[in-house]
């Protein structure tokens, strides 16, 4: 059963067509810089050998989604329905949902929180509906993993009237792969799996507490900038630094908003990238900033798995996960070796093995199991096609 899956950003467009069941890819591409001079498609498919790219004007997400469409042609293969990652479902998706006019209003009305997608995906879904009138079309909110964790998590303490009025609370994100995350990793661990924090550690990266798979906190908040330091965010810091920010220093708030998501985060710390492979190599080389940048992360996300395994009370498993917790073996020693003092053990020949499997890199004595899960947030969303419209 096949599933077209889109990721609409605002100047970009990614697809993936699979087959939910055996998680085969026929197609999948990114249609980059909508909107702006140079624009192009890149992509890979099985109807063509290597990777392809189409250089054409993509005035809109329309002229995109009709070269989408080409491609997909090309490869033979007929879809039941198409899902839609939104990043931001508000309080109107707890769960995943089928697209009619009232959840696609819902999605442009919770887009203040998210202006920079929401925006963008709610276009690319009436296109879809335009585009394929026959096919049904599925919701997928990142923050619906989070929505139901407990009350005392998702609260913020700040006044009543002004959190209601304005739905202030931890919204969380990566909430897909957080879920796939978890699923992958009971599929591969099994009954001896309860308490699991989840690590998504790529540009953007966050932690969730996941316990026999209901989600007990996580560390991004109302927006993605909460929590561990990432690429170019700062993460958690002491919220005062806006004010001060903008009364001693003179920022406006949107610079604030670009400072604290744009320029801070291993970016700011290091000097030179936001990318940890140049980091890393500068670290290699003595940089001392490239250092503290690392330390940096490593001491702030040992600090943020102890705040998620507080949430359950104690955990059994941690599972790394996305472009750094993928690929990077010393930032997975690095993040580790900040726990060893309670017994979490890596098994270096292991963790330094490359590959694209679920896998163990804990040692047999560590008190805490530790794996290496590659996300598929495609797949989670196909899956939740498939039980709304298969
Ligand atoms: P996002 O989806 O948030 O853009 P990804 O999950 O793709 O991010 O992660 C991208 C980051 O992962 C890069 O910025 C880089 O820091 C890191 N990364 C990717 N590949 C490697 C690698 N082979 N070794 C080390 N780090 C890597």
């Amino acid at each position: 059963m096949n599933v077209l899956v889109i990721n609409a950003g605002s100047s970009s467009l990614k697809f993936q067509l699979l087959d939910v069941d055996t998680a085969e890819v026929y197609a999948k591409g990114n249609c980059e810089r909508i909107g702006i001079e140079g624009a192009f498609v890149g992509y890979e498919s099985v109807a063509v050998e290597g990777k392809q790219k189409i250089e054409a004007p993509l005035p809109d997400h329309k002229t995109a989604m009709k070269h989408v469409i080409d491609i997909i042609n090309a490869t033979g293969q007929d879809f039941i329905g198409i899902g839609h990652r939104v990043v931001q479902g508000g309080w109107y998706f707890p769960e995943s949902k089928v697209v009619t006019d009232e959840t696609l209003g819902w999605v442009r009305e919770v887009a203040p929180l998210a202006p920079l997608h929401n925006y963008a995906e709610a276009d690319a879904i009436e296109v879809c509906r335009e585009l394929f009138p026959d096919k049904g079309n599925v919701i997928v909110a990142d923050t619906s993993f989070h929505y139901n964790m407990p009350e005392k998590a998702w609260r913020y303490a700040l006044p009543r009237d002004v959190v209601d009025k304005l739905h202030i609370r931890k919204y969380g994100a990566h909430g897909t792969s957080h879920r796939y995350i978890w699923r992958a990793a009971k599929q591969f661990v099994g009954d001896d799996m309860h308490k699991l924090v989840s690590c998504h550690l790529g540009s953007g990266a966050s932690l969730s507490a996941i316990q026999d798979g209901h989600d007990m906190d996580t560390t991004m908040g109302l927006t993605p900038l909460d929590g561990l330091i990432m690429g170019t965010r700062c993460g958690t810091i002491d919220p005062a630094t806006v004010c001060y920010l903008h009364r001693e220093g003179g920022y406006s708030v949107d610079e604030i908003d670009t400072m604290m998501n744009k320029q801070s985060g291993l970016l700011a710390l290091s000097g030179i990238s936001s990318d940890s492979r140049d980091i890393e190599e500068g670290a290699a080389k003595g940089d001392a900033n490239c250092q503290m940048a690392f330390d940096m992360f490593y001491y702030r996300t040992g600090q943020l798995i102890m705040e998620m395994a507080q949430s359950m009370h104690g955990f059994d498993t941690m599972a790394f996960s996305a472009g750094i917790g993928e690929n990077s073996a010393t930032m997975r020693l690095g993040v580790a070796k900040e726990l060893e003092w309670m017994g979490v053990k890596i098994d270096e020949e292991k963790n330094a093995i490359r590959s694209g499997e679920v896998r163990e890199i804990s040692t047999p004595d560590s008190k805490i199991r530790v794996l290496v899960v590659p996300t598929n947030e495609e797949l989670m969303i196909a899956l939740d096609v498939k039980d709304l419209l298969g």
